[in-house]
Order: structure tokens, then sequence, then C-alpha cells
């Protein structure tokens, strides 16, 4: 006898099947409800599916389990399939039924088994589907992603909301490596979840906040909301122990992209390209945390690609000369070294690094280029050994792009040594650092040079992250005093600028490092090295970088009359 009538089975299985089939609008609740009739129609006690990702978790019993009906009534199962996908997922689904109900029919337990099986393919295809959204359009932290950043901007230019209306951004929180330095990864992460959650609150449901790896978000959202987001960019305490009401100020950089009315959108991505020029420019600046995308970005970007496409050929046409600067002992106008300073000379024009050693740091181009200058500097020297000319100690400088090399040392003693120079006579300058990654390359790199007697130099010290770390745990020789910590002529004693240059030399006389002061220009800045015991200088007072032939006969005079200078 079957329990069931067909056509109330019909048409609850009918509403079943057209809840599942459209997967985007998925009505669970009316799901839930026709599930239900359809259990009490079959006098079902509980209906339980299952989903592990794997036969493992199955055994270890990490999975979701999802109760679909359960009437407390009890009773052992009657229907149990368990499904094994091809991706090794294992899907279950298990009906029990009270024993002091009739049983059923063959023909209710096929129709039952049916609506099993169709109820298990759903939950299959369900779970697969937002695995492909998880896979697709998140990061492995639970950060939507780049791709799901693209997704959103499509749908947006596909419903005709984009253009006049969002603003795209990119951020960077600053100075993020401290951060993590001083609370810890575990709760750096903490700090970017949250900071993250707090973009995206305001973002709201329409605009998308992603991230692009590391401390790197792109964000958009319509553009009413951004004056509320760059508040917190400029500073915004955020939590990373709630418990003990422990925060820590976050600080961002941003390059902001305003989608305009009439906007010629080819391809999402286009939109990303201008949000990154945009942060370029932000990250390149100085005073400004905030840079808004314009066309003449566009057109510095251009200026920056022609730059890079033409550095190869004038590497091998060797467009690239060094110029020389000398170094002075302030008492006695003695030339007590030199720097080696890149020029380039393109169609007879000077190209000058402030040009292109930026854009060549961008692509690790400037290390061949840091190599090639080393190794003119170094025949420059075996030649005026040869000629018996007595060098000096001439300094190359190195980016710090260059610490990413390995084998950067053997590098650099192999193009010495190829040119038989003594190691004295070379000084490697390199600038501060930031992250500690680097710190350590750093330590480890002057520690090697220092072992083979080359000289290394903390070069434009003052400028950007002056760390006292940097100078007290690496084996540095010189120090290069950036020219901003000079005091001008005019300038008090007692000032701020003063004070500092006067500690920051006593330090390193102190530390027992040798001490040089760039930039200086004037008799009066002279005397204030004196006074403070700085007894080396380079700068315009002296001479500019000169072109080879001009140093060597600088150089053959061994010193500057330094009455005449100081006249
Ligand atoms: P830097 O290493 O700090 O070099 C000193 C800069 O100060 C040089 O600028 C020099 O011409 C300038 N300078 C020297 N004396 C004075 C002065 O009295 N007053 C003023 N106002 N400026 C003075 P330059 O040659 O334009 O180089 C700029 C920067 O480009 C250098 O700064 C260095 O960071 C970088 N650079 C130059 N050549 C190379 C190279 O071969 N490799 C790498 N990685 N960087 C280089
Ligand atoms: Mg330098
Ligand atoms: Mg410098």
């Amino acid at each position: 006898m079957d329990l069931v009538p067909n056509e109330k089975f019909y048409e609850l299985f009918t509403e079943m099947i057209d809840c599942m089939t459209d997967m985007d609008n998925f009505e669970r609740e009316r799901l839930v409800k026709v599930l239900i009739k359809l259990s009490e129609l079959f006098r079902i006690s509980k209906g339980v599916t299952e989903f592990y990702v794997n036969e493992t978790k199955e055994k270890l019993g990490e999975g979701e389990k999802l109760v679909d009906f359960d009437n407390g009534k009890g009773g052992p199962a009657i229907i149990e399939r368990r499904y094994i996908t091809k991706a090794q997922a294992v899907i279950k689904g298990t009906i029990y039924r009270p024993e002091d109900e009739e049983p059923l029919s063959e023909y209710d337990l096929q129709r039952l088994d049916i609506v099993v099986r169709s109820l298990l393919s759903f939950v299959g295809r369900n779970r697969l589907a937002s695995a492909i959204e998880t896979l697709g359009f998140y990061d492995d932290s639970g950060f939507k992603n780049r791709r799901a950043f693209l997704r959103q901007v499509d749908l947006l230019y596909g419903q005709g909301r984009l253009c006049g209306n969002y603003t795209a951004m990119m951020i960077n929180l600053r100075h993020f490596t401290i951060i993590n330095q001083d609370i810890g990864r575990k709760n750096g992460d903490i700090v970017l979840k949250n900071f993250y959650k707090l973009i995206a609150a305001i973002a709201d449901s329409d605009g998308i906040v992603s991230r692009m790896g590391g401390d790197n978000f792109l964000a958009l959202m319509r553009s009413e909301l951004l004056e509320h987001v760059l508040t917190i960019l400029r500073g915004v305490p955020i939590y990373y122990d709630k418990e003990n009401e422990k925060r820590i100020m976050v600080y961002a950089r941003a390059g902001i992209f305003k989608v305009p009315e009439d906007f010629s959108f080819e391809a999402s991505s286009e939109i990303m390209d201008k949000v990154l020029r945009a942060y370029q420019a932000a990250k390149q600046s100085d005073s400004e945390t905030i840079s808004y995308y314009s066309e003449s970005m566009g057109v510095k970007r251009d200026s920056e690609m022609r730059i890079q496409q033409l550095f190869e050929p004038a590497l091998a046409k060797k467009e690239f000369k060094v110029y020389y600067q000398p170094k002075v002992d302030v008492d006695t106008g003695e030339i007590i070294g030199a720097e080696a300073l890149c020029r380039w000379f393109h169609d007879e024009k000077l190209i000058s690094p402030a040009e292109f050693i930026p854009v060549l740091e961008q692509s690790n181009d400037i290390c061949r280029l840091d190599f090639y200058i080393l190794d003119v500097v170094c025949s420059d020297i075996r030649r005026w050994l040869d000629a018996c000319i007595e060098p000096v100690r001439t300094s190359v400088n190195l980016s710090r792009k260059n610490l990413v090399d390995i084998d950067l040392l053997r590098h650099i003693i192999d193009i010495i040594d190829r040119h038989r120079v003594p190691h004295q006579y070379i000084e490697i300058e390199l600038t501060e650092t930031t992250t500690d990654v680097e710190f350590r390359v750093l330590k480890r790199i002057v520690s090697g040079l220092q072992d083979e007697g080359i000289y290394t130099s903390v070069d434009d010290f003052g400028v950007g992250y002056s760390s006292l770390n940097l100078i007290r745990e690496i084996p540095w020789n010189v120090l290069k005093i950036d020219r901003c910590f000079l005091p001008e002529d005019d300038e008090d004693e007692s000032s701020v600028t003063s004070l500092m240059y006067r500690h920051v030399v006593a330090m390193a006389l102190d530390i027992g490092l040798e001490c040089i002061t760039e930039g200086v220009e004037t008799t009066k800045q002279i005397e204030i090295l004196r006074a403070n015991h700085c007894k080396h200088a380079q700068g315009f007072i002296f001479d500019k970088p000169l072109p080879r032939d001009r140093f060597e006969k600088v150089l053959s005079r061994h010193r500057y009359d330094l009455t005449e200078i100081l006249k």
C-alpha cells in the first residue's frame, strides 16, 4: 500500500526542484518549507545532509552537518546515500522514520530516494559554487582579491552606474613593517583585517575592498563616501586586542581615481592602471600621502617607459658616463676621496639622475647600471695606478635594490679584483633601509665588505628613516650626513638644525665613524664643519661632479688651495 498520494508528491517535488534550479536566487526559506511538507507526507522523523571536503575529514567528523528536518520522534535510518565527487568531496544524506509508523511501500521508498538524491546533488553543486567563489575571488587569508575587484567594476559598468558615480583607490598602510615589528605579526594580521573591515563597511554593499597582497588594498566606492574614507586614511586607531583595549594608529597612502562621467571604458583593468599610477605618485611624494590621478601622470608614465626602453641600448652604446666629485679635508684642502656619480648623455642631451634613477629603481635595471659604474670606476683607478697617478678612495652608489641579489658580495668583489684594484680604494655607499629583511641583508653585506677591506658608507643620513639601530648594529666606516642637516648661512647656532648637526657629528665621531657632510656650498658652512669637527666635505664649494679628464687634473694637484677658496 502506498502511503503518499501521487498528486501531492509531484506537486511538492516540482516545487522543490523549482527552488533549487535558480542557483543565484535560491530561495532557502521556501525550500525548507517544502522539505518539511515532504517529510510530513512521508512521516519522516529526521533528515540530515552532510558535506565533507574529503574522506579523511569525514572520518574525523570535520564537515558540515545540515539537519534539514528533525521532529524528535527518532527511529532507524531508512535511506542512506553517500556520494564521492570527482573532487573527492563526500556528500551524505540520511532519512530516519519512527518504528511505530507503518513501513513505506517499495514505491514510496523509491520516491523518497529520488527526493534525497535530488537534494544531495543540489547540496554538492551549491557547495562547489561557493568553493569556486572562494577560490576565485578570495585570497588565502579570506580577503577579497583583485579578480573580485575587477568583477565589481565590470558589474557596475554593465549597469551603467560606474562612470560619474564611483571612485577607485589603491591604499597602502604606512610603515606596516614597523607595526609588525612593534606588535608582532599575528597582531599585525589582526590590524590588517580590522582596517579592511573598516573601509569595507564604508564602501557599502555595492562597493568593494580587496587586498592586493601584503598591506595593499584596492577599493571602489560611491564618490560621496570618499571624504569619510579619507579621514580614516589620514590616521585611525585600529584595535588588535579589544579585550585589553590595545590599539595602534594606522596611517595610509593612497592613489585615487574618480571615474569621470565621460570616461571611455575599455577594460576594467584600466581603472586599476589609473589607480596604480596615482598611487605611484603618492609613494614618490615626500609631502603628499594622498594623490589623485591626473592625465599628466599618463605623460609621466610615457616618459618613464621611454627611459626604460632606452636603458638597454644606452648601456650598450656607453651613454652613461662617470663623473667624479672630490671629497675634501676641510682643514688642509687635501683631496681625500671622490664619489662616482652617473651622468646620462642621450642625443647630446644630459638626462639627470633625478630623472632616470627612480625609474630604473622600479625595475632591477638600476643594479645593472650600478655594476656598470663600479666597473668603469675600477678601470679608471687601474689606469691611474698604471700611469702612476695616486688614486683616492672612490665611492660608488649602490641602490638598495641590489640587496635582493644573494651573490651581491661576490659580484662586487669580482669586479674590483678583475681590474686588480686594491680594495682600500673602493667605498660602497648605501642608503638607509626600512624593512627588517633588508636590514639583515644589509648587515651581512656591509660586514662582508668590511672583511674584504672595502669601505662602506651610509649615504644621505638624515633623510628618510634614520634609524640609530642602523648605525649601532652595522659596522659602517663612514657616515655621510645629508645636506638637509647642514645649517644655512643665516641660521642661528641654537637652531634645531644646528643642534642636531652638532650632535650627529659628535655621535658619529664618538662611535668611531668617519664623518663627511654633503652639499657644502659656502665658506660659512666650511666654518660650521670645522667648528663641529667634521673633517670632510663634499660640495659645490670645491667642485661639482667632474668628467674624468677634469677630475684627473684636480687629482694630480692633490689639494685645493683653501686660502683661495675661503677668501
Ligand atoms: P647622492 O649619492 O647623495 O649624491 C650626491 C648628490 O648631491 C649628487 O647629485 C651631487 O651632484 C649633489 N651635490 C653635491 N654637492 C652638492 C652641493 O654642494 N649642492 C647641491 N645642491 N648638490 C650637491 P646627482 O649627481 O644629481 O645625483 C643624485 C643622486 O642620484 C645621488 O645622490 C644618488 O643617490 C643617485 N645616483 C647618482 N649616480 C648613481 C649611480 O651610479 N647609482 C645609483 N644607485 N645612484 C646614483
Ligand atoms: Mg651617494
Ligand atoms: Mg648623498
